[in-house]
């Protein structure tokens, strides 16, 4: 033990003279040496995680943020905060660039931004702009450091590539984040996976993973590779979710769970996710959350079989992303993933405004499929779903 803080406080001369050397202030070198050496091990009421080979601990349960946060004082965050929930998951782009600021409002509330972890994205086109937009972020949270920069919405293998690693490497180096990584709505996730393996470098994923995805074979393999080479993984889009009344077919009973918590019983179960980022945007929501990540109740068999049959029965409604399929045997403008997501976020999440204003962004042509289009997508969708009546069905509502 008394090694232990002997090299802490060497680690920390040595760090705070390096901070010197680039010209920071003298808190921001003391909250920078901090962060370098700090567990991240603020509450143990939620169980926490190693965050791959970081050397974090993380909870297993993080707030994601691209729900509108309430400016002045937002309650479920502190909730969460209270509960040991401290893990923000936030991007420049949520509340079209108000979560950071709602962010920084609560961290001052909550005695300093010293007392969160604190995850942001930027989806710049251009490494250049991924490498500005990491100061517009810091500006937005009123911080000095991020725990996590994510490069937002890797949907190519192509662009986890060596330029990618080294500007993370620079990130890190000049201490405007502690670890890097990317996110993935879409495409090959698999591929994705095995290529920041290949890479190198990569401290975190944030990828879409929950109950529909248990028996992928590839998905498996490689996230086995990722744990192997200390990547941390996190989990998204864990409810799998599906219109309401699509999903009431299952009718799904347990002693112990509502369904969601469930869902997140089961990424959970996994224990090579190291946590799961889930959207809470009602007091309800967040404390049935809580207790399912405190509960050391595990599913039953039969719970795990209902969630497999309601996989099963609601496949048709539910996109994986998986782009490199459908989009690339039609066209490359297609833009199925991404009209059937925003299909998602009106009929699942009732976040119409928002499904609108990302609908509108496709360009019309790659709104919409020929028949014979049509047929080919279909016939490779691994999902069934019915593409043309989706696709209609997303014209309708998310066009005017
Ligand atoms: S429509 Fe089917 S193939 Fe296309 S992204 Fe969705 S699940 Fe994958």
């Amino acid at each position: 033990m008394k090694k232990c803080n002997l090299d802490r406080r060497q680690f920390l001369k040595s760090a705070v003279l390096s901070a010197a050397t680039i010209g920071l202030s003298h808190q921001a070198i003391l909250n920078r040496a901090e962060a370098a050496t700090r567990k991240t091990d603020f509450s143990q009421k939620i169980p926490h995680r190693h965050l791959g080979k970081t050397g974090a601990s993380v909870p297993i349960l993080q707030i994601g943020t691209a729900q509108t946060l309430d400016q002045d004082y937002d309650k479920i965050l502190h909730l969460l905060f209270r509960e040991g929930v401290y893990y923000l998951d936030t991007a420049l782009s949520y509340g079209w660039g108000t979560s950071q600021k709602a962010i920084a409002n609560f961290a001052s509330q909550i005695g300093g931004r010293n007392k969160l972890w604190i995850t942001s994205k930027s989806g710049a086109w251009s490494l250049n702009g991924f490498v500005k937009d990491i100061d517009e972020c810091l500006a937005d949270l009123e911080t000095d450091y991020l725990d996590l920069y994510l490069r937002h919405s890797v949907n190519d293998a192509d662009d986890i590539n060596r330029d990618l690693i080294q500007i993370g490497e620079k990130l890190k180096k000049s201490g405007k984040t502690r670890f890097f990584g990317f996110s993935s709505h879409g495409g090959d996730v698999v591929e994705l996976l095995n290529k920041a393996v290949k890479t190198g470098g990569i401290d975190a994923i944030l990828f879409s993973y929950n109950f529909r995805r248990y028996g992928h074979r590839e998905l498996s393999l490689a996230m086995d590779n990722c744990k192997e080479a200390g990547i941390g993984l996190i989990a998204m889009k864990t409810m799998g979710s599906v219109p309401a009344d699509a999903e009431a077919v299952l009718n799904f009973k347990s002693k112990n769970f509502t369904l969601g918590q469930a869902k997140l019983k089961s990424v959970w179960a996994d224990d090579r996710i190291d946590s799961v980022v889930v959207e809470m945007d009602s007091i309800k929501v967040a404390r049935e959350n809580i207790a399912a990540a405190i509960s050391g109740e595990q599913l039953t068999a039969n719970e795990i079989h209902q969630l497999n049959r309601l996989a099963a029965m609601t496949a048709q409604y539910s996109c994986q992303g998986c782009s490199h399929l459908c989009e690339k045997a039609v066209n490359k403008s297609a833009r199925i993933a991404d009209s059937l997501r925003y299909l998602m976020y009106h009929e699942c999440y009732g976040k119409t405004d928002i499904a609108k204003e990302f609908y509108h962004l496709i360009p019309t042509n790659s709104r919409s499929l020929s028949d014979q289009e049509t047929t080919i997508a279909q016939s490779i969708c691994p999902q069934g779903i019915d593409i043309k009546s989706r696709l209609e069905l997303a014209q309708r509502k998310l066009s005017s």
